[in-house]
């Protein structure tokens, strides 16, 4: 490959859209088959709306957003956004925690007005030995079997509430998809997130493949699973969990609209968030390198 082509790949990628972090990027790109996309931030918007609280027997619902509302509002994490704002919306400023610690994949936790609270996904609670009571289990299945995201709350040893987020696909991503298989690669949906919100998200873009609830730690297993089974994989990703995936993929796509660790180990950048400049990327990379040989 003559360095000056692919400087001109290089140069049109700018104007698509695509930001690439050397010439020999390309390179890679060109035989990639399979693509895997990280859900929340990349196929979906990542700005997640609280749709509903369901509080225990004798909790209520104001405290129950109260506590998890302060919580949250001190995590970056979509589905913490979406609680914190709709927790102002309906009880106003929330209290500052008293401590607060990230616990990757799985939520948060921390002190709020004296109370130790939980807010995050079964297993957190479970970590801590405490169950969901059977009407808090019964709303999580339903809001779940609706493809949306329901995360647990509980304080002071108990589980106390529910609480129901749901995000949106970006408008785009359908078509994105659709030209990645006219391309003739195989999109891959992979996400923390449970099976059913999944398989919606998939179901309503196209992709047949899905791997969910896999933990931060284990999204770069399911890529180098992939390359053991002899694919050559892109991935695409925002977020700091996604970071060590896109690092292991033989092309790493980083949202532009996501966080700086996921740009820094991806290979190329997607400007404006936008998945259908990925199979630009690809298309650009295949007729920049046909021309050299
Ligand atoms: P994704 O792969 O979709 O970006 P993450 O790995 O960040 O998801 O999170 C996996 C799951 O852990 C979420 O679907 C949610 O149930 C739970 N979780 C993570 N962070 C939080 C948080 N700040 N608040 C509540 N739940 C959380
Ligand atoms: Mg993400």
């Amino acid at each position: 490959a003559t360095p000056t082509a692919l400087l001109v790949g290089t140069g049109r990628g700018a104007q698509l859209g695509i930001l690439i972090k050397g010439p020999e990027v390309l390179e890679s790109t060109r035989k990639v088959d399979t693509i895997v996309l990280d859900k929340t931030g990349t196929v979906t918007t990542g700005r997640m709306t609280l749709l509903d609280a369901v509080a225990a027997d004798g909790v209520e619902r104001a405290e129950l957003l109260r506590l998890a509302g302060a919580l949250e509002d001190a995590s970056e994490h979509p589905i913490a956004q979406a609680v914190a704002k709709g927790a102002v919306a309906e009880t106003g400023p929330l209290p500052v925690p008293e401590s607060f610690a990230n616990v990757e994949g799985k939520g948060v936790q921390g002190v709020v007005d004296g109370h130790a609270v939980l807010v995050g996904r079964t297993s957190l609670l479970e970590d801590w030995s405490l169950a969901l009571p059977e009407d808090l289990a019964e709303a999580k299945a339903t809001a779940e079997s609706q493809g949306r995201t329901a995360v647990a709350v509980a304080w002071d040893g108990e589980a106390r509430g529910v609480l129901v987020v749901a995000d949106a696909v970006k408008p785009t991503s359908a078509e994105a998809i659709a030209e990645f298989k006219r391309l003739g690669l195989t999109p891959v949906l992979l996400t923390g997130d449970n099976r059913a919100a999944a398989e919606q998200v998939a179901a309503e873009v196209g992709i047949e493949e899905v791997v969910a609830e896999v933990m931060p730690a284990d999204k770069v297993d399911v890529v180098a699973r992939l390359q053991s089974e002899g694919k050559v994989v892109a991935m695409v990703g925002d977020g700091v969990n996604d970071a060590a995936a896109l690092a292991k993929a033989d092309l790493g796509l980083a949202m532009g609209t996501g966080t700086d660790v996921a740009i820094e180990a991806a290979d190329l950048t997607l400007v404006r968030g936008d998945l259908r400049a990925a199979a630009d990327a690809i298309r650009l990379s295949r007729r920049t390198l046909g021309t050299i040989k």
